[in-house]
């Protein structure tokens, strides 16, 4: 069977919870190993919600947001992705899932890869975000499984 054309892998991570990346992470890293794809990590800031929750924020708080998550994404690659995995990092702000597809559609990525949900969450076996993903990315998912 041939294999899968794949020059770049999206792995979506919650900074904030390790079981967003404790599997995912080493499940990517073979693919990208596998087919000799870049790796592109995005962590997404979540919209604040209603309009009017912005009035309490300073004006800059956008750009702080995106520097900070930034600053601890760029931490994140140096402690956990290893040398010979070719990475880049992403970080956008929006709706998670809409945030996800479009960045998986402008890398050009051929592939997500993502856990199903945080563990708390073991009653559904898709999280919002993951199934959105999979319902409405062009691209091929692949889903790992919490626990
Ligand atoms: P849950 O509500 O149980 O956390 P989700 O569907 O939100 O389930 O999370 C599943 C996956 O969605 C995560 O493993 C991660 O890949 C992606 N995800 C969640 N939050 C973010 C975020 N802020 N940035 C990027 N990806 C995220």
């Amino acid at each position: 069977m041939p294999g899968l054309n794949c020059e770049n892998i999206l792995l979506p991570i919650d900074l904030g919870h390790e079981s967003s990346w404790a599997k995912a992470l080493p499940a990517a890293a073979d693919l990208a190993r596998l087919y000799g794809a870049t790796l592109h990590v995005l962590t997404v800031i979540p919209d604040v919600g209603m309009p009017v929750v912005g009035a309490f924020f300073p004006a800059d708080f956008a750009e702080q947001a995106h520097r900070k998550a930034q600053d601890a994404l760029a931490a994140w690659m140096n402690d956990h992705m290893e040398q010979d995995v070719t990475a880049q990092a992403h970080v956008r702000s929006g709706t998670i899932y809409d945030e996800i597809i479009a960045a998986a559609d402008e890398i050009g990525a051929e592939m997500i890869v993502m856990a199903s949900h945080r563990p708390q969450m073991r009653d559904y076996l898709l999280g919002p975000n993951a199934a959105r993903v999979v319902r409405h990315a062009r691209q091929h998912v692949c889903v790992v499984r919490s626990e």
